[in-house]
């Protein structure tokens, strides 16, 4: 077998080993089923105790409160952007929005598409804070209030949630920090991401909705948007990603065994804060312009050499030769931008900044 390589990519990313050896060993015949899960059926009472088990373990490991849904979806976290406000205006005719990167920019640039979109602060380009929340400019009639709890691109993680006015449900997007941290469900209303960073394979969405509501979707919502057609049928309204909500109980599985969320969180904090005290103590040869209070735990994105292209393939050049993927920043951004979701290990973390050093110290003028 041809060996592996360090994943820091920032989505699709590394899956947990054991979860892939789990996989491997079940891939031709699942259980007594006789079949693959890729030839299953999607009504069968194997699949439909998969399904059963993944929105239980989700409910055990993120302490989700009583009055959410789980709702295993499609259309990636993309396709939640339409769906929110298609099922939660509830005859309200604008949302807040808080635009801290590219991903919340973007879902506020859809949501226009079926209702008014208001920001609640200016311009945060080049986006390498979060502006207090006292001076946030939020309206109480609003339908809702959007963040993006961590923002893959740039690197800038909300580390407690925003302040909402009593009748004005949070929405988070947690696509690239899901389970990754303990999460407070207070003042939420629709919490939700993909499931290609921290909790398994392309091609499935996790929506967890508050019971009040569901059932106000628009006359226009696809079915497959609806949270009440997902959330009456069970998930299975149509064809689920079966093989998704598979892996997806495999790597909860995984995160029961290895400790729980609170042991993933002490091990992250570690390992982002090795990756900043690199940065930091670098005197500027490496550099990432987030503001120490909001930088993420996930996705630490910096320059080298205050933005030396040349020295940042070097950078990438020799990472791959140490066996190091995905290291290299978003397209938009540049730089480098290094993704240590829960399945990036710390000695795997150790290896990146070993590299980092190494680099410093041969490169330094
Ligand atoms: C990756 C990502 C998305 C987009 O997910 P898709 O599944 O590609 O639609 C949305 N939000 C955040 C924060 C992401 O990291």
């Amino acid at each position: 077998m041809a060996s592996k390589k360090i994943n820091f990519g920032a989505g699709p990313a590394k899956i947990p080993e054991a979860v892939m050896e789990k996989a491997a060993r079940e891939f031709l015949v699942y259980g007594n089923s006789g079949v693959s899960i890729l030839e299953m059926s999607h009504r069968s009472s194997d699949f439909t105790a998969i399904i059963k088990e993944a929105e239980k373990l989700m409910r055990e490991e993120m302490s989700i409160p009583n009055e959410f849904e789980v709702l295993f979806m499609q259309g990636g976290g993309t396709g939640q952007f339409a769906a929110i406000p298609m099922n939660i205006a509830r005859g309200r005719d604008t949302a807040d929005y808080a635009v801290t990167g590219t991903w919340s920019d973007k879902a506020g640039k859809e949501a226009e598409k079926y209702i008014n979109v208001r920001k609640v602060f200016p311009s945060m380009k080049p986006y390498t804070t979060i502006p207090d929340y006292g001076s946030w400019d939020r309206k109480s009639d609003a339908a809702y209030l959007y963040y993006c709890a961590n923002e893959t691109v740039h690197g800038v993680e909300f580390h407690t949630p925003p302040e909402t006015h009593a009748d004005v449900p949070l929405v988070a997007d947690i696509s690239s920090n899901f389970l990754s941290r303990p999460f407070d469900f207070a003042n939420h209303g629709i919490v939700f991401g993909g499931t290609q960073k921290n909790l398994g394979a392309a091609g499935l969405t996790v929506a967890l909705v508050r019971k009040d509501l569901i059932g106000h979707e628009s006359r226009h919502c696809p079915s497959i948007l609806s949270y009440k057609e997902m959330h009456t049928n069970n998930s299975v309204y149509n064809t689920p990603s079966v093989y998704g909500i598979y892996i997806t109980k495999l790597v909860l599985e995984w995160i029961r065994d290895t400790g729980g969320v609170n042991k993933l969180f002490t091990t992250n904090q570690e390992k982002s804060r090795l990756m900043y005290e690199t940065i930091d103590g670098s005197d500027g040869f490496f550099s990432c312009p987030v503001d120490a209070a909001h930088r993420s735990h996930m996705n630490v994105p910096f320059r080298i050499g205050g933005g030396d292209e040349s020295l940042e393939a070097a950078f990438l050049k020799g990472a791959t030769e140490r066996g190091m993927v995905g290291l290299k920043g978003h397209r938009s951004v540049g730089g480098i931008r290094a993704s240590i979701y829960n399945a990036v290990t710390l000695d795997e973390t150790k290896a990146l900044v070993d590299w980092m050093n190494e680099f410093e110290t041969a490169n330094r003028k």
